[in-house]
């Protein structure tokens, strides 16, 4: 028997492929994006910062311009004051002359104070504040002058250098805040470059970082995808291995099964022993098909069912002739769909009128059985869903096991007969006489009953051989066989004992049911007549001698003696009779 093969496992995936080809760049690339972010907000703290330094700056260049004009106009506003008072004499101008230069001297202090950190400023403040005192010393040394000889002092003022030292202060202020105006254009230079930069620096930084972040997403995006379509056809591939594996413990059941259901085949003692259990055995592996099994009779013209299993599907014929199954008729396996009108075997049930047809799933399968080109039978299978190909293989494997079973039972069957049976009469032979005859002989005394044996004698039967011809003698030979037969019960023991002699053992006849019985074959074959190649012959005649064993005293030896000493009483006393061997005879009594 062919081993079924198993179906080939799934192979799961290579674990290569469920690694990015860039991992390897994926932490440089977070490390980059992270330094890149951190490096955007450094340099934009530094940024504010310088901002913000700027913005001190940029104050205090105005600061030092505001201080350079605050010290000229309190300069003039003393040089004002002074000058009015001269003219006026108004006490109220002179006290404005008077309140008016701490504010002189307070501004070009605060100036010299603002301009530390610059050397030049400075240097140019300190010339501011020493010309500014010597602008006030002159206004003050006119005033006093004023106050003491006014004409004098008009004169005096006439050559004053007033207007020069006004000059030359202003000139010097107009210097200072020329460069502190410079320092402003400078600085503002510089900050729109800085923050130009920083923008630049801040953006690209971002866009890089940004860029960087989603290449890294995409990255893990796509490995994520990929590992979830590597853990589906994971699943799939052990789904699939879990199926194959219970199909290969399917397929090995199977086969253990069907081993053992060879071995049981061999043991069989009868092909409907063989019939029942290959039933048994296919609604066991394949429960949701039925069917039956059908013997073919020797005269291959019927075939009988012998064993039916399952539910089936269609319906088929408890006997069917040969040339209804297309799978007999070709001795191949035939596989039919219910609405196949064309190919479907007759002794199949039709389909029901109106049905649809077309979607009927329902199918048949006949397989023969066969050995040496001759069929012996027949595995009829129908269900509802189509066959898979292990089940089919497995009805072929049943089918071939029964067909070599089947063959080897008949065989046995007709060593049997033809070692038990005579050929030419159909009748039991001398040896299955004698082995018998002994223990229905003790079965019977055992049971206190009596047990009588015919023995019987054609009449002149050399003369009819040589009559007819031996041909006709065996003809009537064979009919004397076949109505011993019908003659005799199924308990009863006819044979022939060699010749045209023949034995019938009844158990538990007494010597009045025997005689009764021999009396009856008697009449039967001396009423009959025989046909033999269209000629018709007889009737012939018959003696018949009977000997009854009663209580345990004979043997099989001595009755069989006893029976042919009273046929050949019968034949003494002139044939066509039957003598009682129990009884003595005429002469005697
Ligand atoms: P009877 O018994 O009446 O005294 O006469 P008979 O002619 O029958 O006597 P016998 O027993 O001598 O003859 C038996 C004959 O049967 C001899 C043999 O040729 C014939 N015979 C034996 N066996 C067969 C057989 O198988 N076929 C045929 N055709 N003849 C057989
Ligand atoms: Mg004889
Ligand atoms: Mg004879």
């Amino acid at each position: 028997m062919a081993q079924p093969s198993p179906p080939a496992s799934p192979t799961p995936p290579p674990p290569s492929r469920l690694a990015s080809r860039y991992r390897a760049y994926r932490l440089p690339a977070f490390v980059l994006a992270a330094a890149l972010l951190a490096a955007v907000g450094v340099a934009t703290v530094a940024g504010l910062r310088s901002f913000a330094n700027s913005a001190e700056w940029v104050e205090h260049s105005y600061q030092v311009i505001a201080e350079i004009e605050s010290t000229l106009a309190a300069t003039r506003t003393v040089e004002s004051s002074a000058r009015g008072y001269r003219l006026t004499d108004r006490p109220a101008l002179h006290a404005e002359y008077l309140a008016s230069i701490p504010a002189a001297l307070n501004h070009s202090s605060e100036l010299i104070a603002l301009t530390r950190d610059n050397p030049r400023q400075h240097r140019l403040a300190r010339d501011v504040e020493r010309r500014v005192r010597m602008r006030l010393a002159e206004i003050d040394r006119l005033l006093e002058m004023h106050m003491r000889d006014p004409q004098q002092a008009r004169l005096s003022s006439q050559t004053s250098h007033g207007a020069e030292q006004m000059r030359a202060l202003t000139a010097v202020a107009d210097a200072m805040r020329e460069y502190e105006r410079a320092l402003l254009s400078a600085r503002d230079a510089r900050t729109e470059r800085n923050a130009t930069l920083l923008t630049a620096l801040v953006i690209g930084g971002l866009l890089l970082a940004l860029g960087l972040l989603a290449l890294l997403m995409l990255n893990l995006w796509q490995e994520n995808k990929r590992s979830r379509a590597l853990e589906r056809e994971s699943r799939q591939a052990l789904a699939e291995l879990e199926a194959s594996a219970a199909e290969r413990q399917r397929l090995t059941e199977r086969h253990r099964s069907l081993s053992h259901y060879a071995g049981l085949l061999q043991s069989c003692q009868t092909l409907q022993e063989a019939m029942d259990m290959t039933a048994h055995v296919i609604a066991d592996l394949i429960p949701e098909f039925g069917g039956r099994c059908y013997i073919l009779r020797a005269s291959q013209n019927l075939a009988e069912t012998a064993a039916r299993f399952g539910r089936e599907a269609i319906a088929s014929a408890d006997l069917l002739h040969p040339d209804d199954c297309w799978a007999l008729r070709r001795g191949r396996t035939h596989r039919s769909q219910a609405h196949d009108g064309g190919v479907r075997c007759a002794h199949l049930a039709r389909a029901e009128a109106g049905a649809d047809s077309g979607g009927d799933p329902r199918w048949s399968l006949c397989v023969p059985l066969m050995a040496q080109n001759t069929s012996l039978g027949l595995l009829c299978l129908s269900g509802e869903r189509p066959p898979r190909e292990a089940d089919l293989a497995l009805i072929q494997s049943i089918a071939e096991q029964l067909s070599l079973a089947v063959v080897n039972l008949q065989l046995r069957e007709t060593l049997r007969v033809q070692s038990l049976r005579d050929p030419l009469t159909g009748l039991f032979n001398r040896r299955y006489l004698e082995e018998n005859l002994q223990r229905e002989l003790l079965r019977c005394q055992r049971r206190k009953l009596p047990l009588s044996v015919l023995m019987l004698d054609v009449d002149h039967f050399k003369r009819f051989n040589d009559t007819h011809g031996h041909a006709a003698g065996d003809a009537l030979l064979a009919r004397v066989g076949q109505l011993m037969q019908e003659l005799v019960r199924n308990e009863d023991i006819a044979c022939r004992y060699g010749g045209e002699e023949f034995t019938i053992v009844l158990p538990e006849a007494d010597a009045a049911a025997a005689m009764q019985r021999a009396e009856q074959i008697r009449a039967a074959i001396a009423a009959t007549t025989i046909v033999h190649l269209r000629q018709t012959f007889g009737p012939a005649t018959c003696s018949i001698g009977l000997a009854t064993s009663v209580g345990d005293r004979d043997t099989p030896q001595q009755l069989l003696q006893a029976a042919d000493a009273a046929l050949y009483r019968a034949k003494a006393e002139g044939r066509d009779r039957v003598v009682d061997g129990n009884k003595p005879a005429a002469a005697d009594a």
